[in-house]
């Protein structure tokens, strides 16, 4: 698995493959967030200063028979220039959605 295989297997961008895991007969790709993806949520300035992260699992598409999840540390951060404080744009995966926008198809 690749940073260029998620995306072309599984459309997600903006992230790097970190590693594999299998869980109960699922597989599990951790990921974690590009630095140019840590923007302001609200204004989109690069000026933010990092405030920890929310540990969040997105069902995707199966291979084959078997379950995908991704695993994904969403960075939460602080904006300098307008003061909000929450977590950056995941870009695969609509808010508020625990599955990415491939599973939805
Ligand atoms: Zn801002």
């Amino acid at each position: 698995m690749s940073t260029n295989l998620l995306y072309h297997a599984f459309d997600i961008r903006g992230s790097q493959y970190v590693n594999t895991t299998y869980q109960g007969g699922a597989v599990i790709f951790k990921i974690r967030q590009e630095p140019e993806e840590l923007r302001c949520p609200v204004c989109g300035a690069r000026k933010v200063i990092r405030r920890g992260q929310v540990e969040r699992r997105f069902r995707t598409k199966p291979i084959g028979k078997t379950p995908v999840w991704i695993d994904l540390g969403v960075q939460r951060v602080f904006c300098r220039l307008c003061g909000a404080l929450g977590q950056v744009k995941v870009k695969f995966a609509q808010k508020r959605w625990s599955y990415t926008k491939a599973f939805a198809r």
